[in-house]
């Protein structure tokens, strides 16, 4: 890392995919522990944002930094859950043998039955929630339940950095409640920096440390005071909007605004669209 004792540091990063713009200048950078929600419309570039930071895709300016946990055996970098994984029900995978193939899959075919392996994965199963689950099948969870046991999957290492791609979506409003409540406490308790895109920010307002605001393939980045803010996302969207709190929660209007500014305020569009 260049400097002091971030974890991620994105260094004006730019993307360009099949010769297409997708991200411009992308600059931030998250403390172990903090929490960080990625915000941004479907199509304004979280999932490639994600993917460079996972050296998956490669940018055409900048440069992206993650720092390695210094000790422990087998300890990671980054730790990732990706978007929509659908789990076959038939799969005879129990939720303890998913939390296992996160720590030994880097050594498959030496299967690691060693006490202590398999007591960091009842740990990481209570950790998550799931110690009651640990024996049934992965696809006969909820979807709450499978969530949670993918979250310890990807935390099992230890890494310094987890990144989640919309883990929010397809889940019920307690549930949601409940994933965010579990990930600020992980974020703690690890001292993991976990940065966690959504379209919307509203569930996240209570735990996050810090937002990566995305739109027109920019980036606002900071703390949510600063950032959720009528000057700051105006200048950002290149329009006029508006940043309202109605009964806790953030609205973003953009009033008389063309299609393709309202297509891209990230919002939840259901509760938005209730506003005149
Ligand atoms: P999000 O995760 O916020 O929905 P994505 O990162 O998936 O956004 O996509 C950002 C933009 O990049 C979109 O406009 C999408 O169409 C475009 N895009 C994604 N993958 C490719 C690709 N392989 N080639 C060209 N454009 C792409």
């Amino acid at each position: 890392m260049k400097t002091g004792s971030e974890v991620l540091l994105v260094d004006h990063v730019s993307v360009a995919l099949s010769g297409r713009s997708v991200l411009r200048d992308i600059h931030f950078k998250l403390a172990p522990g903090e929490f960080c929600a990625l915000i941004g419309a479907n199509g304004s570039g979280k999932t490639t944002l994600l993917k460079t930071i996972l050296g998956l895709v490669r940018p055409e300016a900048g440069a992206v930094s993650v720092a390695r946990p210094a000790e422990r055996d087998g300890a990671t970098g980054i730790g990732y859950v990706p978007q929509r994984i659908s789990l076959d029900p038939s799969l005879p995978l129990r939720a303890r043998d998913v939390v296992s193939l996160g720590l030994d899959g880097g050594r498959l075919g030496l299967p690691l039955t060693s006490r202590a392996h398999r007591a960091r994965i009842d740990q990481m199963l209570s950790a998550v929630g799931v110690a009651d689950f640990a024996d049934r099948r992965i696809g006969d969870l909820s979807g709450g339940q499978q969530q949670r046991v993918l979250i310890a999957h990807a935390l099992v290492r230890r890494p310094s950095l987890l990144l989640l791609d919309e883990p929010l979506a397809n889940l019920d409003v307690r549930s949601t409640a409940e994933i965010v409540v579990l990930l600020r406490r992980l974020a703690t308790d690890y001292h993991t920096a976990v940065l966690l895109s959504a379209h919307d920010m509203n569930p996240l307002l209570s735990a996050m440390d810090r937002i990566v605001y995305l739109a027109n393939g920019c980036a606002a980045a900071g703390k949510p005071e600063e950032i959720v803010r009528t000057e700051v996302l105006s200048q950002l969207y290149g329009y006029h909007i508006d940043v309202v709190r109605v009964h806790g929660r953030v609205v973003v209007i953009a009033a008389g605004a063309p299609d393709e500014i309202h297509a891209a305020i990230a919002k939840d569009p259901v509760h938005t669209a209730e506003i005149p």
